[in-house]
């Protein structure tokens, strides 16, 4: 089955405008001509609107990190998927752990804020993942069903060929310690077992299920290797413009050799 594979850089509170047009700049210089991949950067919503008149022209796709659950009203600070769309995103994160554990979101808003992204054409790319003592409990699988669930709730089959599943162990976020390819190999077939359990075989087979967690270029060949994980979501190492590229171009590598 063709999945799409995707690379996407996850910015989070960094780059200021100037500093986002340069990484920007950077990526396109060192990615162009990449095909067979779909490349998606994130930067915070005030560098959206210049990296995209960078991005243009280009391959490289535009996301935002987070968006509200409503497209308009008196939500002080919040920011509108239609928003998104109207300054060129095409892609939004949704459910990311660190929006989890600052901000108290639950399975209810980031069912609402999936629906609603796919009904303003934008492309979620929902994070699930356990946190460490979860982990230790042995309850790794039951947390990330109970998250797959609650986040995928009253989604049509239709739906889930625009939605991009990240599998991100809390534990491996940021702290250098990435899931062993084996560790994320069987969470991921695992997504893609209930995915068929709720969509059928077809669908489930056509759902990209990306990694995140600690992803650097040296461990992306490693886990690209394994079958049901279709990319990766990159923190830190999407900040420069070296070892996202590489991540991308090794890890590209590794799918086309399969
Ligand atoms: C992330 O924030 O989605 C992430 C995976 O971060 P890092 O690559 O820095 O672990």
């Amino acid at each position: 089955m063709n999945r799409e594979i995707i690379f996407a850089g996850n910015w989070k509170m960094h780059k200021r405008i100037g500093e986002a047009i340069e990484l920007a700049n950077g990526l396109l210089r060192e990615l162009y001509g990449i095909e067979e991949c779909k490349i998606i950067i994130c930067p915070p919503f005030t560098a959206l609107s210049e990296v995209k008149d960078v991005i243009m022209d280009s391959d490289i796709l535009l996301g935002a990190q987070n968006m509200f659950w409503e497209k308009e009203g008196a939500y002080t600070g919040e920011i509108s998927p239609l928003m998104l769309k109207d300054v060129g995103c095409e892609y939004v994160i949704i459910g990311h752990s660190e929006r989890r554990k600052y901000f108290g979101e639950d399975e209810q808003i980031v069912n609402r804020k999936i629906k609603l992204a796919l009904e303003t054409g934008l492309k979620p790319i929902f994070c699930l993942g356990e946190k460490l003592e979860e982990r230790k409990a042995g309850k790794t699988l039951e947390i990330v069903e109970i998250q797959l669930i609650g986040g995928l709730k009253d989604l049509s089959g239709e739906n889930m060929r625009n939605v991009i599943i990240a599998y991100e162990p809390v534990w491996a976020i940021g702290t250098g310690v990435n899931a062993t390819p084996q560790q994320a190999e069987d969470v991921q077939a695992f997504i893609r077992q209930k995915l068929t359990e709720l969509y059928g075989k077809q669908i489930a087979e056509g759902v990209s299920i990306l990694y995140g967690g600690s992803v650097k270029p040296d461990n992306i060949e490693e886990l690209m290797a394994e079958k049901d994980i279709d990319g990766v979501l990159v923190g830190g190492a999407s900040l420069r413009v070296e070892s996202f590229s590489q991540i991308v171009r090794k890890g590209m590598a590794v799918k086309i050799r399969r």
